[in-house]
């Protein structure tokens, strides 16, 4: 098998983004379809339930995907430095790929409310990091406006080419499954990533060149997940306090929000805030139960899943189900150890030991 390099290598030719420079890649992409079928069993009956795992993207979230193709096209326009706004992932993901470009990275972040592995990323790859006294939206709107106004170029999910490199993670989940899911599951923030899902799986069949689809066949119906405290897409109203723990969702005006709507709409799918309580308990049971490790955020998919299933609006029976993962857990490290810490302590000898484990 040929050596993996990159989704702009490997599906390039099916991007719209400039060719007329190197790809800047950290061979992203390509990442497992994990089977959860002890997870099935006790959260979606009877269903062949798999995560698409994006935490095992080089800087950990599936951002990678966008930002192969969002730095790559800045460096095709001249682009010098880059900016974008952050819940963390992207932060960390823009300043990986700005690093190898060459090029300097803005990262804006609302202070205190980043997870410490996305600040750490960040940090390490050289990016300039600015905390705002504000959420993720404010630092949206100031970033578009700085790119508006200065030679910067705005790698935010607003900008065509991220959704060019994270349409693909579709296209690899129907090469993995050899064929279309049934359900795609996934948390949703600004939006770009399920608006990103909707155009891979809708411009699938025709160019797509893994021949095992069984085509014609029914494009996947796409449920998202957002968080109750930040929901706006399912409450239809504004939402100027986005509330959760789940920070890399904490956004109340998503870029994106018509296009979410529509995928939602055409796949025949739903949107479905879940609570803190429910992606928590979500983020705990994939981990205890299928030895994967995601960040709070990313199991809000599953929780959504969860949701759906007990309220009867999803039958899993004999369904093909993929849950996107976006994140790793490693990100987050106060989640794992603030929530599930139960460390006991012993004395530093076997007797004591033995005894401590009751054996
Ligand atoms: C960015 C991000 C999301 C949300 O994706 P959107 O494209 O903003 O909807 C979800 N989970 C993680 C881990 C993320 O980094």
């Amino acid at each position: 098998m040929a050596a993996w390099k990159g989704i702009i290598h490997a599906y390039g030719d099916r991007m719209n983004i400039s060719k007329s420079v190197a790809p800047v890649t950290l061979c992203e992409g390509n990442t497992p379809l994990i089977p959860l079928p002890k997870l099935a069993a006790r959260i979606a009956p009877g269903a062949e339930l798999y995560a698409k795992f994006e935490g095992l993207n080089p800087t950990g979230s599936f951002k990678d995907r966008g930002m192969t193709t969002a730095i790559t096209q800045s460096v095709a326009d001249g682009a010098q430095t880059v900016i974008c706004a952050s819940t963390g992932n992207t932060a960390a993901a823009a300043a990986a790929y700005a690093a190898r470009a060459g090029q300097m990275c803005v990262v804006l972040i609302p202070d205190g409310k980043i997870a410490l592995g996305k600040l750490a990323g960040a940090i390490a790859y050289g990016a300039r990091v600015i905390a705002i006294d504000g959420s993720f939206d404010a630092a949206l709107r100031m970033v578009r406006e700085v790119s508006d106004r200065a030679p910067i170029a705005l790698v935010n999910s607003v900008n065509p080419a991220r959704l060019e490199g994270q349409k693909t993670a579709a296209w690899e989940v129907c090469e993995q499954l050899g064929g279309f899911p049934d359900w795609l599951c996934l948390p949703v923030g600004n939006a770009g990533n399920i608006s990103s899902y909707w155009m891979g799986f809708s411009e699938c069949p025709g160019p797509c060149r893994c021949d095992v689809c069984p085509r014609p066949s029914r494009k996947p119906q796409l449920l998202g997940a957002q968080a109750a405290g930040a929901a706006p897409l399912v409450t239809g109203l504004p939402c100027p306090n986005p509330e959760t723990r789940a920070t890399a969702i904490r956004i109340g005006a998503p870029a994106r929000a018509e296009q979410a709507l529509t995928a939602i709409r055409e796949s025949n799918g739903q949107m479905l805030a879940v609570t803190d309580e429910e992606i928590f308990r979500a983020y705990h049971l994939v981990a205890e139960t299928e030895g994967v490790f995601c960040e709070p955020s990313s199991a809000a998919g599953l929780a959504g899943l969860h949701q759906a299933v007990q309220n009867g609006t999803l039958n899993p029976e004999g369904k093909r189900i993929v849950c996107v993962l976006t994140g790793h857990g490693l990100k987050d490290p106060d989640s794992a150890v603030a929530e599930g810490a139960d460390i006991q302590k012993v004395e530093a000898n076997v007797d004591a030991l033995l005894r401590g484990l009751n054996l």
